[in-house]
C-alpha cells in the first residue's frame, strides 16, 4: 500500500523504513498535514501522522476524496485527529498506545532532576570557568511529596521511579492504577494533590475536561516554590498563569517537554529566525524555567516501537482487518 508520511524528520525515513522492510510503498513528505498539504495524499491508501498533524473534519473530507483509506498515528495522542469526522467517512485511526513509557517517564525525571540541581546553569557556567556554588542550591527529592497526575502507563513509571528516590507519591486520576497503589502511592482529590506536593508532573491525556488543568486557580492551591513537569500536552498548563506564579516567585520551577504553542517551533531548527511567540520567549527568559521540544519520547527503544507497531497497523489497515491499535470516536 501507498502511505504517505507527513511531518517526516530524518529519524522517521530511518526508523519507519527499518521497519518497513520495503512492504508497503512509504512516501516521506516533510509538511505537516493541513488543508493546504491534504493533496499530497492523493493516490495513497493510507497517511502516517505525528502530534502536529491536523485532522480535522475538513482534512478527513479531503483525505477521503483522494482515496485515502485509513490514517495510522505514529504517536499515542490523538487530541489532532477528529475522531468523530474519521468514522462519519468510514476511515480507521489507528496509534501507537504503548511504546516505552519508561522512556518518556525518565524524561520527566531527568527535566525534575536539572532542574532541582540547575544542572542546565551549572553547565553553562563551568563551560565559562565560573565554579561558583551561588544560585545552584537544590533540595533533596528524598522524603518529599510527589504528586502524579494521570497514572496510566507513563504515570505509573514515573510514581515507581520516584518511589525508589525514597519520595512519598500522592496520585490523582479518574481511574485508579492497583499498580500505582501496589507501590505505595496515595490516590488523593486533586486539590490535596496540588495543595500538598513539593513537585507535580502531569500525564495524563489533553481532553477538553484537563485542558489548562494548571491555570490561575490550580496555581493558587499549590505549595508555594513547587516545581511543576509537563510531559503531557501542552494545553495542560495555562502558559499566561504560570508565567504570572513564576514571576511572583509562587512556582517554584516549571519543566516543560510541550508547549501549548508548540507547533510550527517544536522540531524546527529556527536558531536563526527572530522567536514569534512572546509567552515562549519569556518563558526562555527565566533560569527556573527548562524547555524540551517535546523529545521525551525520543529514545531508540521507543522510536524501534513506534515504527514496529505502526507498520503492523498499517498491514492491518491495508489488509482491511480490524486493528487491535485502533482509536475509538
Ligand atoms: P495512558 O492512557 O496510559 O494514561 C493516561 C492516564 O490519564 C489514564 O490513567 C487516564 O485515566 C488518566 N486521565 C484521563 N483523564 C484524566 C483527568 N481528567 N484527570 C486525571 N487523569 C486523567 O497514557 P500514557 O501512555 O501514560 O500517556 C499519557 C500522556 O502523555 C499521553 O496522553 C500523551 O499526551 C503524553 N505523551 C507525551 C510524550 C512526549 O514525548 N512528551 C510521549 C508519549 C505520551
Amino acid at each position: 500500500m501507498r502511505v504517505v508520511v507527513f511531518s517526516a524528520k530524518s529519524y522517521d525515513r530511518e526508523f519507519l523504513g527499518a521497519a518497513n522492510a520495503g512492504r508497503h510503498d512509504l512516501v516521506f513528505q516533510e509538511p505537516h498535514l493541513s488543508p493546504a498539504t491534504a493533496p499530497l495524499a492523493s493516490g495513497a491508501g493510507a497517511v502516517c501522522l505525528f502530534v502536529h498533524d491536523h485532522a480535522d473534519a475538513a482534512v478527513i473530507d479531503a483525505l477521503a476524496g483522494f482515496g485515502v483509506r485509513g490514517l495510522a498515528l505514529r504517536c499515542a495522542g490523538y487530541n489532532n485527529v477528529d475522531l468523530a469526522a474519521a468514522a462519519r467517512r468510514g476511515l480507521p485511526v489507528t496509534r501507537v498506545p504503548a511504546y516505552s513509557p519508561h522512556g518518556v517517564a525518565e524524561h520527566a525525571v531527568a527535566l525534575l532532576l536539572a532542574l532541582d540541581r540547575r544542572i542546565h546553569r551549572a553547565y553553562s557556567r563551568v563551560r565559562e570557568g565560573n565554579f561558583a556554588l551561588d544560585g545552584l542550591l537544590g533540595f533533596d527529592l528524598y522524603g518529599k511529596t510527589v504528586g502524579v497526575v494521570g497514572t496510566g502507563k507513563i504515570g505509573a513509571c514515573f510514581a515507581r521511579i520516584m518511589t525508589g528516590f525514597g519520595c512519598r507519591v500522592l496520585a490523582y486520576d479518574v481511574v485508579e492504577n492497583p499498580a500505582v497503589r501496589a507501590l505505595g502511592a496515595t490516590y488523593v482529590p486533586l486539590d490535596r494533590l496540588l495543595a500538598e506536593a513539593h513537585v507535580v508532573s502531569l500525564h495524563c491525556p489533553l481532553t477538553p475536561a484537563t485542558h489548562h488543568l494548571i491555570g490561575a486557580a490550580a496555581l493558587a492551591r499549590m505549595r508555594a516554590g513547587v516545581i511543576l513537569i509537563n510531559t503531557g500536552r501542552g494545553p495542560l498548563i495555562d502558559t499566561a498563569a504560570v508565567i504570572k506564579a513564576l514571576k511572583s516567585g509562587r512556582l517554584g520551577g516549571l519543566a516543560i517537554d510541550v508547549y501549548e504553542e508548540e507547533e510550527g517551533v517544536f522540531y524546527e531548527d529556527l536558531s536563526a529566525a527572530i522567536l514569534a511567540d512572546d509567552l515562549l520567549a519569556r518563558l526562555l527568559t527565566f533560569p527556573n524555567v527548562i524547555v524540551t521540544s517535546h523529545q521525551a519520547f525520543f529514545t531508540h527503544e521507543a522510536m524501534t516501537a513506534i515504527a514496529e507497531t505502526t507498520l503492523a497497523n498499517l498491514d492491518d489497515l491495508a489488509a482491511g482487518r480490524p486493528c487491535p491499535n485502533a482509536v475509538k470516536a
